[in-house]
């Protein structure tokens, strides 16, 4: 008797439940039989106004030199990186989205018997690397705005905590903690921890905490950020950290060697430059909540005011309300795999999408 291969496999990867991204439009597309250009997404938390031109120009020129490894020290990017955040050359790193780095300090921290914290509900890519290198997910309720409980995260730490997590903005609640309170928190965590905070969303907060201090302050700290989100760069696959050289150097061990693509690296250098972009990204967005929070105020549907890109709102039933937008082209993200099945995710998208998912909306809510 053949046995089936999966029993010779890794079990940590066996157990595992992949991740679910957002629905594509070609697929939603194709099963409903529309053009690609009448769909509207609104699932990943992408942005609509789409990429810099200046980072699209880069790639073009780029483009005719792919058949040569790219630097594999991001020296470019890092530099720039290193200048931007006061820090130096050492104290970066960079890859493929900051899910890669999640993958990295995992990768380089964890194993049996070490523990991750993270806060409820929070982004989905922590408990499977957590789970993929045999660690323990430790998940802590939020307050009951819906912000991490840092007091409880505290307490949660025991001897075998190695990485807390804390998403600020977090997703996909929206929610904040802000710096009276990180410098609390800060004061007490023990230095067997580090302290990473996701920072995918910090250009859409209005306040932003400076974190940075507690890594000059030589505490056990990795500053995640990404090109996905206010940047425009989702499917280019870019992400940094910014952290101690420590750390940086554990992320370096334990990356494939040229883990930043050619296209990546040219791209968020340009990118990084058009501060105009950036800026009017992060307007379309602020405007955008406006425009659902008043409709949700007159339909009498609760959601959480959000510091990021995305809405989280109280329909009920949230894979039904997912699937009656979905048949309208309009795609959305239901919360079933986040623990939260009477709410979807809404992405803040240009003011046309924003009144094409509200239209659509208001019709399956009845309201
Ligand atoms: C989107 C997101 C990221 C980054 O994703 P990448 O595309 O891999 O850079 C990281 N953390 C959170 C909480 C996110 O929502």
């Amino acid at each position: 008797m053949n046995r089936c291969i999966t029993h010779y496999a890794n079990p940590y990867v066996l157990d595992l439940v992949a991740y679910q991204p957002g629905k594509p439009i070609e697929e939603t597309a194709r099963e409903l039989g529309l053009d690609p250009a009448a769909i509207v997404k609104l699932a990943s938390n992408e942005n609509s106004l789409g990429p810099s031109p200046k980072a699209v120009q880069a790639m073009q020129q780029a483009a005719a030199g792919v058949h040569i490894y790219p630097d594999g020290a991001s020296f470019t990017l890092r530099s720039k990186l290193a200048a931007m955040h006061g820090v130096t050359f050492e104290q970066t790193a960079v890859g493929s989205g900051s899910s890669e780095l999640i993958e990295l300090l995992c990768h380089a921290c964890l194993h049996e018997g070490i523990e991750l914290i993270a806060a409820k509900h929070g982004f989905s890519m922590y408990p499977i690397m957590c789970k993929l290198f045999g660690a323990r997910y430790v998940e802590v309720d939020n307050k009951p705005d819906w912000s991490h409980d840092l007091a409880a995260m505290l307490r949660a730490i025991t001897p075998q905590t190695r990485l807390l997590f804390v998403t600020n903005p977090t997703n996909p609640l929206g929610t904040m903690v802000f710096q009276e309170e990180l410098d609390a928190f800060m004061a007490q965590v023990p230095e067997h921890v580090i302290v990473v905070f996701d920072e995918a969303y910090i250009d859409f907060a209005e306040q932003k905490p400076d974190t940075l201090k507690y890594i000059h302050q030589g505490k056990n700290v990795a500053i995640l950020r990404t090109f996905s989100k206010a940047y425009g760069l989702a499917g280019l696959r870019a992400g940094y950290a910014i952290t101690t050289p420590a750390i940086a150097d554990l992320l370096n061990k334990a990356r494939t060697p040229f883990n930043m693509n050619l296209m990546a690296q040219v791209a968020t250098v340009a990118a990084l430059d058009d501060e105009q972009h950036l800026a009017a990204s992060v307007r379309m967005v602020r405007e955008g909540k406006q425009q659902y929070y008043a409709a949700f105020d007159s339909w009498g549907i609760p959601y959480i005011p959000s510091h990021g890109n995305f809405i989280l709102v109280k329909t009920g039933q949230g894979r039904k309300v997912f699937n009656a937008c979905l048949q309208q082209g309009v795609i959305l993200r239901h919360m079933d795999g986040y623990g939260l099945p009477d709410y979807i995710r809404i992405t803040v998208g240009t003011a046309a999408e924003n009144a094409r998912c509200l239209e659509v909306l208001q019709q399956v809510l009845g309201k």
